[in-house]
Order: structure tokens, then sequence, then C-alpha cells
């Protein structure tokens, strides 16, 4: 039988509807719309779409977008300045800064810059830590939007063994702290694992978040395996255009996966509605309300 497609799509705009819902109510108590702060640094085509979609999709919940264009050139010097004054504006709950950064600058330094209240991107060390300790933390949205998708298919993971493959700051190992949470039994898996179709076989949960072209097979899969395909991969397709694929070759793993997320359409949109949804959250805990239900 094939697989359930997951419609990372259709439960992103759910999400996001819920999130306008909520924001009159924190107007109402507040004062004031939830802001969140974008910055982008340079001109990477990439980088220039997803801004503008975050701007539009800020907008579209009711709250503020404000957007820092600044040159490539720009001195990291002259960025801590900018965030230092994001981190004092009243208006702004939430600062994201567009990665990658160019050259000149030390991302690590500009991450560590944010206000950890105002990081609804969850890359600070504090958020970081604060995963790891079980504590209450700004999580990375791409993660926390897969986990939402596994909940909503699966219901209690508890139990459940689960291989994240891919141990970066950004999803792999946010991920895998979020499943442990969940009482998963986590295995991560990186470039050095040995036998990597052997771990993934053992998976009745399976990440993937590589940025390796539909390099998880079907019959590295478990039969039923929930796969969730965080990867976003650019190939060649016919009459010389280029067309989007995952980490997951999603022909062959339709075949043995109970379920599966597809590129596009599955994390992608997730990763928005997150982080409108930690916006949210960050401005409840800055106006001292407590969190917003059912988000
Ligand atoms: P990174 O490049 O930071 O990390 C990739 C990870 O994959 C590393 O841990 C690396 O291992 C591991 N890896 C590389 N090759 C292999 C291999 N052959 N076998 C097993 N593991 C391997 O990437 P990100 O985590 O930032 O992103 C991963 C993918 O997810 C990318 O395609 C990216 O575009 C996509 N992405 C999608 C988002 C969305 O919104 N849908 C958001 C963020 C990312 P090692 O540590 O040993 O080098």
């Amino acid at each position: 039988m094939a697989a359930e497609v997951i419609d990372g799509k259709a439960f992103a705009e759910g999400l996001r509807g819920r999130i306008a819902e909520a924001v009159p109510a924190f107007v109402e108590a507040s004062g004031r719309k939830p802001g969140l702060a974008v910055v982008l640094v340079g001109s990477d085509p990439a980088s220039q779409i997803y801004v503008n979609s975050k701007h539009k999709a800020t907008v579209a919940v009711g709250m503020e977008s404000y957007e820092h264009r600044l040159a490539e050139d720009t001195s990291q010097d002259d960025l801590l300045a900018l965030i230092g004054q994001l981190n004092r504006d009243d208006s702004v709950d939430g600062i994201l800064v567009q990665l990658p950064l160019p050259p000149q600058i030390d991302e690590k330094s500009v991450l560590a810059a944010i206000d950890p209240g105002k990081d609804v991107d969850g890359f600070h060390v504090i958020n970081a830590g604060k995963l790891a300790v079980g504590e209450a933390a700004m999580v990375p949205c791409t993660p926390l939007g897969s986990l939402m998708l596994l909940k909503d298919r699966l219901g209690d993971l508890s139990g459940l063994e689960a291989v994240v493959i891919g141990r970066s700051n950004i999803v792999g190992k946010p991920m895998a702290q979020l499943l442990l949470q969940e009482n998963c039994t986590v295995t991560i898996a990186h470039s050095r694992t040995r036998d990597l179709t052997a771990v993934v076989r053992r998976g009745d949960i399976v990440v993937a978040a590589v940025g390796r072209a539909q390099m998880v097979k079907g019959d590295w899969l478990k039969p039923g395996a929930v796969v969730i395909d965080v990867g976003i991969n650019r190939i060649p397709a016919d009459e010389g255009k280029t067309r989007l694929v995952g980490d997951v070759d999603f022909a062959s793993a339709m075949a043995v996966a109970g379920a599966i997320t597809p590129v596009p359409g599955g994390i992608g949109p997730m990763t928005i509605a997150v982080l409108l949804r930690n916006t949210l959250v960050a401005a409840h805990a800055r106006a001292g309300l407590p969190p917003p239900a059912g988000l």
C-alpha cells in the first residue's frame, strides 16, 4: 500500500489561521501588535525570497513586520549595533537574522547578541541549552514544525525508535532533543555513521536533514515508518529546468513508508508558520501574559 502523504502545506495553513485568530486577543491585552524584525545582509537571491515570504506571512496574520536590508559590505559592528537597537525596541518581539551572512561577519557573535527572549529562530546558545536540559525554550522552527506533523500523525511518540540523519545545530540536534523529550529512543546519524542503511532501518520515525538529493532509498526504511524529509535540494529537470527534491527518494519511499512529507509542500511551509508561532509566544512572554493556547 502506498504511504500517506503528509500535507505540511495544509497543516501550516491551519496553524497560521489559529495564529491569526489569537493575535487580536494579544492586541487587546497589550495595546500593540506583536512585531517581528527580519535582518537581511546582502542580496543572496534565495535569502531575498525567504525574507519576502516571511514579510508577507507576518503581515497576513496581523503582526508588524520590520525589515532591515543591509548592504553586502556591512561591518560586523554595524550589524551588532542594529541588533542592540532591536533588542531595546519594545515593539519588537522577535528578531531573525537571515543566514548565511557574508564572510566579514562572524555568525556566532551575531546570534549570541540577540536577546534570547526575542530569539524566534531558537539558535542562541541559551535556548539550545534550555532545550537540552528540558526547560521552556525558543525551539528552532524547522524541527518544531517537524515534531508537530509527527504528533499529528502518530499521537503519542513514546517508546518509538527515531533516527535523525544530520547533526546540525539548526535541524538535526534540536530535532533529536525534541524526540528525546517525547520519549523516543533516538539515534543521530551523520557523515561518519557506519552502515547508515542498517541504522535507518531501525526507525519507526526517520527524519532526514542532510542536504543530499534523494539519498535515503525506500529499501532502507522499516515498512510503515513515518518519514520527515527536511532536505531541500535543486536538481536538473527536463528542458534545462531545475526542480526541488528532498533528501529522501520519494518514489521508492512511497512504496515502503507508512507516511511521508513531500518536497515541496512538507516541512518548508511549516518552518514559516512556526516562526510566526514563536513570535506570538515571545510577545506573550514579554508582555507578561500566559502563552497563547492551542499553538
Ligand atoms: P548541514 O549541512 O548543516 O548538516 C548536514 C548534516 O548531514 C551534517 O550533520 C552531516 O554530517 C550530515 N551528512 C552529510 N552527508 C551525509 C551522509 N552521506 N550520510 C549521513 N549524514 C550526512 O545542513 P542543515 O542541517 O542546515 O540542512 C539539512 C537540509 O535541510 C538541507 O537540504 C537544507 O536545505 C534543509 N533545510 C530545510 C529547511 C526547511 O525549512 N525545510 C530549513 C533548514 C534546512 P557531519 O556533521 O558529519 O558533517
